[in-house]
């Protein structure tokens, strides 16, 4: 997936959009993990964490957490 400031992630039940702020914002702690955290910025204001192995490429610019 390329980077991109349009990319997006869904949520789990993919009815909340939320924006890409940094697809590596560090590295995941989870032992043995080779993931990257993905800062993700909600429209509500909230912002989240998750890995990139918890999560599933939908299309180009699209990742939905899993
Ligand atoms: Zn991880």
């Amino acid at each position: 997936m390329e980077k991109s400031k349009e990319a997006r992630m869904l949520s789990r039940d993919g009815k909340t959009v939320g924006t890409i702020m940094n697809l590596r914002s560090r590295r995941c702690m989870m032992e043995g993990c080779p993931g990257w955290r993905i800062h993700v910025r909600w429209p509500d204001g909230s912002n989240t964490y998750p890995c990139s192995c918890g999560c599933k490429s939908v299309d180009k610019d699209t990742l939905q957490i899993l």
